[in-house]
């Protein structure tokens, strides 16, 4: 039945195999094209079978029909997030036609969710109909965004060994950062890390390097994400690319000992987010200015408990801009009330 647990884990293990399968072999002309995108992006074989990548045919309902095949029912291949009920009358259509598949795995290395995307040449076919870049799992009973972190099973004994996590924006950042020796990445699906994935992570490392697309979309997700970690006693480090690169770029154009001098260097978000603030400010001329910036810090820390770092903000505040720091304790005592 589509309730159970057990049911959509051999559902998902089967299509995940088999779409593994159809690249491997890469007998049909489509899996030929798919094989030849992922060899231009670069990803190798080795790579290509850790992370299970794999393609699903460019048809309404093969996934549908192999699970019915298997006495799975379309009900349950739409509680597993494989497919949808047709707009229009009975049944189910696959959710991926023609996509570059990659598996989300659990801490178990079980297949609990799968991400596809667009493979140019095929999607051209489509027009624009051929839908997104990118196809997000949706939210099942095996899969819940909010918790998984693709990649994590295979980088957990790196994160330990390292004490730290590197968590970037996309599969393919993974996929390359694993491929260049970066053992400990994971990515996380199609929304922001959050204070669930922050407590799991915390089980394996205290340090989180957050690695961000140099786009804006990347600026955005670390603001989003540092008055979580300000709370989360989680030492956060904020790695913002180069403008226009993402990890798999990078790491293609500048290689992996540059790659990693930005990990080392990254700033604390604290840092990062004040230098943000105070970018292009003439400290001596606009006072204002400082006020400001200082006081949207101190608004952000009075949301958390007191903690060192919280007092080695102050200091560095107080030192920056010049100010007593019994000044800025009593303001952030003032704010901590409101
Ligand atoms: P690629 O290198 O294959 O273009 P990417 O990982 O660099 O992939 P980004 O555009 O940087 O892609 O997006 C990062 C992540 O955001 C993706 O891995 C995907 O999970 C999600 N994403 C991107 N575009 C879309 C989209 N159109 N719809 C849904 N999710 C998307
Ligand atoms: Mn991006
Ligand atoms: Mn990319
Ligand atoms: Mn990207």
């Amino acid at each position: 039945t589509p309730e159970d647990r057990d049911t959509l884990l051999r559902a998902m293990q089967l299509i995940s195999d088999q779409y593994f399968e159809i690249l491997d072999s890469g007998r049909s002309d489509d899996a030929k094209i798919a094989r030849d995108y992922l060899a231009k992006r670069g990803i190798d074989d080795e790579n290509r079978k850790r992370f299970q990548i794999g393609f699903a045919p460019d048809e309404w309902s093969f996934a549908v029909d192999l699970l019915a095949k298997h006495q799975f029912s379309g009900d349950v291949a739409q509680a597993a997030g494989i497919a949808s009920a047709k707009k229009s009358g009975n049944g189910h259509v696959d959710m991926f036609r023609g996509r570059l598949m990659f598996p989300i795995h659990d801490l178990q290395n079980r297949p609990i969710a799968l991400g596809g995307r667009i493979i140019p040449a095929i999607g051209d076919r489509h027009g624009d109909k051929a839908g997104p870049k990118y196809i997000n799992g949706r939210e099942t009973l095996l899969f819940r965004k909010s918790h998984q972190l693709y990649g994590l099973q295979l980088a957990r004994d790196a994160i330990r060994r390292n004490g730290e996590v590197l968590v970037m924006e996309g599969y393919t950042d993974v996929v390359a950062a694993r491929q260049a020796g970066v053992e400990s990445a994971v990515a996380v699906l199609g929304t922001a890390l959050g204070e669930q994935h922050v407590k799991i992570l915390k089980r394996f490392a205290q340090r989180v390097v957050l690695v961000l697309d140099g786009d804006n979309a990347g600026q955005t997700r670390a603001d989003q994400v540092l008055e979580l970690f300000v709370g989360a006693d989680v030492d956060l480090r904020v790695l913002t690319l180069p403008e226009g690169s993402d990890p798999a770029d990078y790491l293609e154009s500048a290689g992996r000992e540059s790659f990693d001098r930005l990990v080392t260097d990254a700033p604390d978000a604290l840092d990062h987010k004040l230098s943000r603030l105070t970018e292009g400010i003439d400290f001596t001329r606009d006072t204002h200015a400082v006020t400001t910036a200082v006081d949207t810090m101190l608004k952000i820390v009075a949301k958390a408990p007191p903690s060192l770092r919280v007092d080695q903000l102050l200091v560095r505040l107080s030192r920056s801009f010049e100010l007593k720091t019994e000044r800025l304790e009593r303001r952030l005592d003032a704010l901590r009330e409101e």
